[in-house]
């Protein structure tokens, strides 16, 4: 295809991902990668981790050395927004006027933070955490071992707590679940996490919300729902993401939490793809839509959607798969649990290494190992199998999860 032009909108994981792939499985048309950030596509789970505690280099966070785009004949455009898509005349438009006309164009927008609405909302110090240049902000910050009220404890929250505290801040959580993270592990491993936080001496408001952010010009106290008053330095808010659907919205593509595709990662219109956390895709092992916030995702459907771009046969039927470093405690997590019935646990919780499984039914529906290494293959062979598991042999950590696995990738689904 070397008079084609594939055109990706959005410059950090799953497009950066995808460009790669394009050059690899042997595009060679135009192929142009834009972004509206000034930087060249970077990860961003190191702007709650090691980079926000100054303990790795900048440079560890890009997802490409600097040459890289240029080596491979890839046009980046940095601090170029879309603006415009037309999907009738196959063109995008740029902010400065410039249409670009393409092939197959990728949209790998991500997601932005969800914004609090409350008064006070707009006043300085009042961060999200969502790009390097946030990250840099809140890194300064950091330097003065502030006190700083997070916001949420979900995983930024959660994630920039641990860190905030490494680095010397006094750091305050409010939350509105029972224990954080409660959303997508339930009270039983929410509650490891609430102890870690209290360890390592976060004060964890649970339980509560926040009414507003008081301060002249700058934030200087948070008031709760219940009546407190928590004076801070500055504060962090963590209360989720949304996917930026603007740009395929108004070019009249399916929108339904993201960018609706297909298992091949194809939109509503015709050359048109999307992958990574705008997309809303739907999973032929699920068989129902999902829009996974994560970072494994970004990396296989960036790649995964430039095949479908070439026209292979993709059918992306990955289980999502997350990692989280709080503190020490270091967990992967695989699945997508949205109801269980049972939890149950392989090695003690309070000894800071075990895994958990969510059960529906008998049969493993996620997985997350903290501290323990090496197994996320087994809890995803167990998932997929969807056979009913033997608990005793779950839990016994004599009995190999690799054993009790491919029991399960032999027995196949039970009845
Ligand atoms: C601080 C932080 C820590 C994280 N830690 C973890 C972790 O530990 N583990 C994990 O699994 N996941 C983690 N994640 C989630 C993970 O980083 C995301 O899932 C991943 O970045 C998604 O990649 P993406 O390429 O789909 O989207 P994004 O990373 O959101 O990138 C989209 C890009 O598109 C650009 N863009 C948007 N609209 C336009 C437009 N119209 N024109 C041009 N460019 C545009 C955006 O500016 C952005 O650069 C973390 C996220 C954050 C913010």
């Amino acid at each position: 295809m070397p008079d084609q032009t594939f055109i990706i909108v959005g410059a950090s994981l799953a497009g950066a991902k995808a460009a790669e792939e394009l050059r690899s499985e042997g595009f060679e048309g135009r192929l142009v990668l834009l972004g509206d950030e000034h930087e060249r596509p970077y990860e961003r789970p190191p702007l709650t981790k090691d980079y926000l505690r100054d303990e790795s280099p900048r440079e560890k966070a890009y997802v490409h050395e600097e040459g890289f785009y240029s080596q491979h004949q890839i046009e980046l455009i940095t601090g170029a927004p879309a603006t415009a898509l037309d999907p009738g005349r196959s063109r995008v438009t740029l902010g400065n006027g410039r249409e670009l006309s393409y092939d197959r164009l990728l949209l790998a927008t991500g997601a932005e933070p969800r914004r609090l609405q409350i008064a006070g909302a707009d006043l300085d110090g009042v961060y999200y955490l969502r790009t390097l240049a946030d990250c840099d902000v809140l890194r300064s910050r950091l330097d003065a071992s502030p006190r700083v009220v997070v916001i949420g404890a979900g995983w930024i929250g959660a994630e920039f707590a641990a860190s905030a505290r490494q680095r010397g801040a006094q750091v305050t959580v409010i939350e509105a679940a029972s224990v954080p993270l409660e959303r997508v592990l339930g009270p039983e491993v929410g509650r490891v996490y609430a102890e870690a936080h209290h360890d390592n001496g976060v004060e964890l408001l649970p339980l509560s919300g926040v009414e507003a952010f008081e301060g002249n010009g700058s934030v200087r106290a948070v008031k709760t729902t219940d009546g407190r008053t928590l004076e801070c330095d500055f504060v962090v808010v963590g209360i989720g993401v949304v996917p930026r659907v603007q740009l395929a919205r108004d070019a009249g593509l399916e929108i339904d939490n993201g960018i609706v595709v297909g298992p091949t990662l194809v939109t509503s219109a015709p050359g048109v793809f999307a992958a990574g956390d705008v997309a809303n895709a739907w999973n032929p092992f699920y068989e129902r839509r999902m829009r996974v916030e994560h970072w494994s995702n970004a990396l296989n459907q960036g790649p995964a959607a430039a095949r479908a771009m070439l026209g292979r046969d993709v059918s992306y039927d990955r289980i999502p798969y997350f990692f989280s470093d709080q503190y020490d405690l270091g967990m992967e997590y695989s699945g997508f649990a949205t109801e269980w019935d049972q939890v149950v646990f392989r090695g003690e919780p309070a000894g800071g290494q075990f895994v958990a499984f969510w059960l529906k039914n008998g049969r493993v529906v996620a997985g997350m190992n903290v501290n323990v290494w090496d197994v996320n293959e087994h809890v995803q062979t167990l998932i997929r199998s969807r056979t009913e598991v033997d608990l005793g042999a779950l839990t016994d950590l004599d009995t190999p999860l690799q054993t009790i696995a491919d029991q399960g990738a032999v027995t196949g689904p039970s009845a």
